[in-house]
């Protein structure tokens, strides 16, 4: 069996680590990726093509690096860069990424962690004479004590990279128990935290979610029973044409091979614990969650914001993207007009082109642009999904003051961030995060506007239509699902959970 993994179409060598260069070191800080992933298993179709296509879906849950890897019964290769979709594939890339079975990612890097190749994923190891292609969303939260416990039993890992240590322990586990389904299962016992994993081999695709299901992740079906499609999220398979079927469980894993779907429960599942801030910010409006399309429910949120915190104005706008379904809600339900005050700069991205000091001057206009003459005057009501920092929403109100706006009141539909998150939406240490340190009334005077109001959690939860016991919360109430071990504490809370 042989492999290729290469950086674009730049360098397609392996750098092979021998034994003895086997590195140890400390687990960032940080979460490394919010990302996202997709899988097809489709002999005779172009599965590359169809990945990249839907890795495009995906583009808004990582813009740092993409990857796909294919199996074509020999061997798996895997093609990975830094940049958006479009930018690391060309057409040859796929036109040579040809076989029965890809997977794909988008990585989302979020502050503190590396910016490097090494990072980017589809992430390519050998078990034995076979080669395995995997792509995680999600963050662990044991990878260090993992480590620790296993390395004393003959595992070694080249870096802690998260994906890293479960494609180690699947190929571990796989040794020793002779099929990768009993290596995923046993990983799964053991790791703990938040994963939405795809692995390819050279002739089947695997899929695996964490017991809570922290992290979405969707099975799919292709059109004439052309194959399957898993991913992150339903708008990776509308873009391929694939019908939704159903969630990934929490803690199921599927196979699909020429032998059609297998699908067992790998371990049990625990309370489901589905991220709420994807509703809030990080999934596509057009994805489905839960049965609710993450429009409607933002479109709620809007609504239910209209109801707690009403104030007399001209023109209701959103702040693009995840803002605009929750303005159109507040409108609909205040009578108030709703206008559009932005426009939105779609392409320039992560460009890895670095501003020049002065274009850094300017700041939040790289990304969005005003529409003064929609602005000038008026009382604004302007939503937004969430403040973390705090910075965004500064810069924002100021921009709208310099186009003319009389006055800015600034609505959010998740209540204060107050807690960091450590299963991989990165939302910084307690420290940085404003909600915690800060009445309403100081950030409402930090970020310049004339009133500030944030959404309950409990009209958060009721515009997704789903029971609050559904979901992780722990960015607003501190209710983490999974216990955070002290080493991966350390840094980020300045709180204990509970005295909040
Ligand atoms: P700030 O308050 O300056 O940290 O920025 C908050 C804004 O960043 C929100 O309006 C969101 O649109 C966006 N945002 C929220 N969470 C994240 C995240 N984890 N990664 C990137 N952007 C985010």
């Amino acid at each position: 069996m042989s492999s290729t993994e290469s950086r674009g179409t730049t360098d397609p060598s392996i750098p092979a680590a021998p034994a003895e260069e086997w590195i140890f070191s400390e687990r960032p800080e940080h979460p490394e990726e919010a990302c996202g992933v997709f899988a097809v298993y489709a002999p005779g179709q172009d599965v590359a093509r169809l990945t990249y296509f839907g890795l495009h879906a995906l583009q808004h849950r990582g813009q740092e690096s993409a990857g796909i890897a294919v199996g074509d019964r020999e061997t798996v290769t895997v093609t990975k860069n830094l940049g958006l979709v479009s930018k690391v594939f060309k057409e040859s890339d796929l036109d040579s990424l040809t076989g029965d079975v890809a997977i794909g990612h988008t990585r989302y890097s979020t502050t503190g962690a590396s910016t490097s190749w090494e990072n980017a994923q589809p992430h390519l190891s050998a078990i034995g004479t076979q080669m395995i292609a995997l792509a995680h969303n999600g963050n662990l939260v044991n990878t260090t004590e993992l480590r620790d416990s296993l390395k004393d039993r003959g595992v070694r890992f080249r870096s802690t990279t998260d994906s890293e240590v479960i494609a180690t322990l699947v190929g571990h586990f796989t040794q020793a128990h002779a099929h990768i389904r009993e290596g995923i299962r046993e990983t799964m016992k053991l790791i703990r935290g938040a994963y939405a994993v795809v692995i390819s081999t050279e002739e089947a695709v695997y899929a695996f979610r964490d017991p809570y299901g922290i992290r979405p992740l969707v099975l799919g079906k292709l059109a004439d029973d052309a194959g399957w499609v898993v991913s992150s999220e339903t708008c990776g398979l509308d873009i391929v044409g694939a019908e939704f079927v159903r969630d990934v469980a929490p803690g199921e894993m599927l196979k699909i091979s020429a032998l059609g779907l297998e699908v067992e429960q790998a371990v049990p599942a625990q309370k489901p614990s589905l991220c709420i801030f994807e509703f809030v910010y990080f999934a596509r409006p057009d994805s489905l969650m839960y049965d609710c399309t993450l429009y409607e429910a933002r479109r709620q949120m809007g609504a239910f914001l209209a109801k707690e915190a009403a104030v007399e104005a001209d023109m209701v706008m959103g702040v693009p993207d995840s803002g605009v379904p929750a303005a159109v809600g507040y409108a609909q339900a205040s009578g108030i007009p709703f206008g559009e005050g932005l426009v939105k700069n779609r392409y320039v991205g992560r460009t890895f082109i670095s501003p020049s000091q002065y274009l850094r001057q300017q700041g939040i206009r790289l990304k969005l642009n005003p529409l003064k003459h929609a602005i000038a005057g008026k009382r604004l009501i302007v939503v937004d999904d969430s403040i973390v920092r705090g910075n965004t929403s500064r810069k924002l109100v100021q921009l709208l003051r310099d186009a003319g706006a009389a006055e800015v009141h600034m609505r959010i539909t998740s209540p204060p961030v107050v807690w960091p998150c450590f299963y991989g939406i990165d939302t910084d240490t307690q420290e940085q995060l404003i909600g915690s340190s800060h009445s309403v009334e100081e950030v409402r005077d930090y970020i310049g506007a004339d009133s500030l109001a944030y959404l309950s959690l409990g009209a958060l939860v009721a515009s997704t239509g789903t029971e609050k016991s559904e979901f992780c919360c722990a960015c607003f109430d501190g209710e983490y699902p999974v216990a955070i071990p002290e080493s991966v504490r350390h840094g980020k809370l300045a709180l204990e959970p509970g005295c909040g």
